[in-house]
């Protein structure tokens, strides 16, 4: 009878295993997909790579530049804030770890910290830039009412054009044509910096997937040259195309908007 018992227990707990194994499987895959992306930015070296690769070739490309400049000209660069200039994977991770959702307060409660660093190599290049008698503006997506304490995190990094001059964020539209438009009323721009294809040009706003590689390839040359973008792998309008820029999605839909994505390889005929 005791050892009848005893293998019922083992097929019971058994039968416990199997069925709690079959719902993981089942289950859609809800762990953070922002977790390795984070990682990338915070420990991989290849990502600090990549920023100094993109600083070294707007200052490269400058320095050319430079050997024709005309004494009379204004020369201004424009330039994207986060995760072009400022390091905000801190304010993801923290979001990772509490299991949360990024929120439009969550994001302003970071933002008020005034505690982003810089992504890696920004300060020299953008000092750099200064001593050349290059005006630098930062053209953000940020609320305006994030100006002063954006401002105070600027300065705290020691960064050129620290003021309310220099610093166009959105009051309306977050398209950046306008403001841009705004600065070459005054200067003449000789080179663009983001990590979002809209901080280039409006051609990119709102595109689908294949139109925003159709675009990107059409000017191919530009990249590295007037265009020098920097690596965001946690967001972007890349993840907003992936969702088609439908908002409230549910995880479940998300997983599935991704999973139907994956390109596995050709059939060989
Ligand atoms: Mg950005």
């Amino acid at each position: 009878m005791k050892r009848y018992m005893r293998r019922l227990l083992i097929a019971v707990l058994t039968g416990i295993t199997l069925s709690a194994t079959a719902q993981n499987i089942t289950k859609p895959d809800l762990a953070p997909v922002k977790e390795l992306p984070v990682l990338f930015h915070q420990t991989a070296a290849e990502y600090r790579a990549l920023c100094y690769q993109a600083f070294n070739t707007a200052k490269l490309q400058l320095e050319l530049q430079l050997k024709k400049k005309k004494r009379k000209e204004k020369w201004a660069i424009v330039t994207d804030l986060d995760e072009t200039i400022l390091d905000n994977s801190y304010s993801e991770a923290k979001l990772i770890k509490e299991g949360k959702e990024y929120t439009g307060a969550s994001w302003k409660q970071w933002v008020n910290l005034a505690a982003a660093t810089e992504v890696p190599g920004a300060s020299d290049f953008l000092r750099w830039v200064k001593a050349q008698g290059i005006s630098i503006f930062y053209i953000s997506n940020r609320d305006t009412s994030d100006v002063v304490r954006t401002i105070d995190n600027l300065k705290g990094l020691k960064l050129p054009d620290a003021d309310t001059a220099h610093t166009l964020f959105k009051s309306s539209t977050s398209s950046k044509e306008e403001r841009r438009k705004k600065v070459m009323q005054n200067y003449q721009v000789v080179m663009l910096l983001g990590d979002n294809l809209t901080d280039f040009t409006a051609f990119f706003e709102e595109k689908d997937l294949a139109q925003r590689a159709a675009e990107t390839d059409k000017v191919r040359t530009s990249w590295g040259q007037k265009f020098i973008m920097l690596p965001n792998a946690i967001y972007g309008d890349w993840e907003n195309a992936i969702y088609n820029y439908q908002r409230g999605l549910t995880p479940e839909q998300k997983e599935a908007k991704r999973k139907s994505l994956l390109k596995e390889p050709p059939t060989v005929q």
